[in-house]
């Protein structure tokens, strides 16, 4: 599925092509052979290309930019990642693991604020056990179940009820380490509705090199493979490569739409693209991003482009890794989920715990509505 030979050969279509193509896109996913010619047009097509994207985005979510936020469940970690300050190795990381009641402390207080989409986030904590985690995703699930009670969804969110299994079900999703079938199957009887993984790199020389230690994250093999039991456990999957990992952004780019258009022809499940770009560590070896030149932010747009293209009725995620004023492109180019504020440390946000696993944003939830409604965008919690 992953072969960096496919790409070898691909010629930089004429702009005629480039056009035929974008007339497909507004009709139908495109398909693997036209996302690989996209892929190499000239940056001068780039523009067209983006613009078909954001149409094909309205086609399915209308003007509405779908609001987030990510809450850390744990940072203790038994792998030795270069580029996290999560990794084992840093003793100077805060380590901490939420209590039930502290959990529920962080979960009142960002729904109080107005959200109602929670990425919680476990780092590789094997002491962290499926049973704390599926107690933690029934709270949130019966919070949202009462809110929705009191609050019913209006007639724009219920829309996309056809695009998920559950609305409510839809509101939890969990980035965490590799699980076994039976352990995914476990959270989404308790509730859960998305799993997200980050693959880092789909180059496995690059992989390997920056994940050298750790008992279970050197493994690539593992993680690639552990996708097919979040699908076999009918799951919706969230999947992304870190961006600046290595040099080849074209193949990392196929691969990740490559994988998705996989999944989601096998597991009919919903694809969820991430869009990390490496943000520098405080602590963690790889300080500075290894290959700059592979994330230039006309780059990463034309990446949202395709990605859009590609999985017509995907869930793009653009986060406060990037400047607001980058996400207000993102958002007119492809992206609809996105996240105002984030604090990547357990107990961020109402018990004030200090640290974070890169550098990031964190705007305020006001000044980013307004921003998105500056735009002709409807911010959508
Ligand atoms: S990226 Fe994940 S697995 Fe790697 S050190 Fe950080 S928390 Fe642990």
């Amino acid at each position: 599925m992953f072969n960096p030979q496919e790409l070898k050969k691909v010629q930089a279509p004429k702009e005629k092509e480039v056009d035929e193509i974008l007339k497909f896109a507004l009709t139908r996913d495109l398909t693997l052979g036209e996302i690989k010619k996209l892929l190499f047009s000239k940056p001068e097509f780039w523009e067209k290309i983006i613009e078909t994207a954001n149409k094909v985005k309205e086609q399915f979510f209308a003007k509405q930019i779908h609001l987030y936020v990510p809450v850390y469940i744990d940072s203790y970690c038994i792998n030795d990642c270069l580029y996290c300050d999560f990794c084992r190795s840093n003793y100077k990381c805060l380590r901490k693991r939420l209590t039930f009641e502290e959990f529920q402390k962080e979960v009142n207080y960002l729904f109080k604020r107005g959200y109602t989409k929670i990425e919680l986030v476990s780092s590789t904590d094997p002491s962290f056990s499926i049973e704390s985690m599926s107690r933690f995703i029934k709270y949130v699930r019966l919070f949202v179940k009462i809110l929705f009670i009191h609050n019913p969804p209006n007639k724009e969110t219920r829309r996309f009820a056809k695009y998920t299994r559950s609305l409510i079900q839809d509101r939890v999703g969990m980035n965490s380490r590799p699980l076994k079938f039976e352990e995914y199957e476990k959270l989404r009887r308790a509730g859960l509705g998305w799993s997200w993984l980050w693959m880092e790199s789909y180059a496995k020389k690059y992989y390997v090199k920056y994940h050298p230690k750790g008992t279970e994250k050197s493994n690539f093999e593992a993680r690639l493979n552990s996708y097919d039991n979040m699908g076999k456990a009918k799951l919706n999957i969230g999947l992304a490569f870190l961006m600046g990992l290595s040099p080849n952004w074209r193949f990392e780019v196929y691969s990740t739409i490559a994988h998705a258009k996989y999944l989601k022809e096998k597991y009919k499940c919903e694809i969820e693209f991430g869009t990390p770009r490496f943000c520098p560590p405080k602590y963690a070896p790889l300080k500075k991003v290894p290959y700059p030149e592979a994330i230039t932010d006309d780059k990463f747009r034309l990446m949202v482009a395709l990605y859009r293209l590609a999985v017509r009725n995907s869930w793009i995620n653009v986060s406060t890794r990037e400047t607001i004023d980058f996400l207000k492109k993102l958002w007119k180019g492809g992206g609809n989920l996105t996240n105002p504020e984030a604090q990547t440390i357990p107990g961020g946000y109402s018990l004030k715990s200090k640290g974070a696993q890169f550098t990031h944003y964190s705007y305020s939830r006001n000044l980013f509505i307004s921003e998105i409604k500056k735009l002709g965008l409807k911010p959508i919690d």
